[in-house]
């Protein structure tokens, strides 16, 4: 695991906060969470680190980038978790995923969250959850008047608008959560 977490850091490759991911396998675990749909498996580390939770967890993961891919394939098998993680090299736009699942975890291009949310609630569970990874961004989301960038405002513009969405969403109600780079529960209103 230390390999991945220096790679990841070695190469720029935005693998989820140690606090994060603690948060992220502690909700697995207290919540029997068994099947797991991820978009954006980067090099495999949060999936890794979620199979390793209990071994009855099977999960699906979706990667774009085919360096990336490759790379988290390799560290899979390292863990001998082929069988339990399956690894997708498509653009989740184009991800056919007919399978149900008790959490779908949003980790990928930060601008596109409500389409992937849209998308990927037709395979939740219907008691399932879905949680959002880097809904702070680093603190800009809530400071975004401090951004000169033209394109880091334009997608912390976006990920503000994903917030919304999501506190005026009537189908579910979402916990936003201050933990690593903040993250957001939603679940199925009653
Ligand atoms: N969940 C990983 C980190 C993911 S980083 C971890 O914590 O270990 C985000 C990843 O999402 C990047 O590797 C990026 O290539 C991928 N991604 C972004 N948009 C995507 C899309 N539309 N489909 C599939 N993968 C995507
Ligand atoms: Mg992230």
């Amino acid at each position: 695991m230390d390999k991945i977490e220096a790679y990841a850091k070695a190469n720029n490759i935005p693998i989820m906060e140690e606090f994060g991911i603690k948060f992220l396998t502690d909700f697995i675990k207290e919540n029997k969470i068994k099947r797991i749909l991820e978009i954006g498996s980067a090099i495999g580390y949060s999936a890794i680190k979620m199979a390793l939770v209990d071994k009855d967890i099977f999960i699906t993961t979706i990667e774009r980038d085919e360096q990336r891919y490759q790379e988290a394939v390799k560290n899979i098998r390292e863990f001998n978790l082929e069988d339990r993680i399956n690894i997708m090299n498509v653009d989740a736009f184009d991800a056919i995923v007919d399978d149900k699942y008790d959490l779908i975890f949003i980790d990928a291009a930060k601008g596109q969250y409500i389409k992937f949310f849209e998308k990927f609630k037709e395979n939740l569970n219907y008691n399932g959850f879905i949680i959002s990874d880097n809904i702070n961004f680093h603190g800009l989301t809530k400071n975004p008047d401090k951004i000169t960038s033209h394109n880091l405002k334009a997608l912390v513009r976006k990920i503000n608008n994903y917030i919304d969405f999501l506190k005026n969403n009537e189908e579910f109600t979402t916990n936003f959560i201050e933990i690593g780079d903040g993250i957001s529960i939603s679940k199925r209103s009653k």
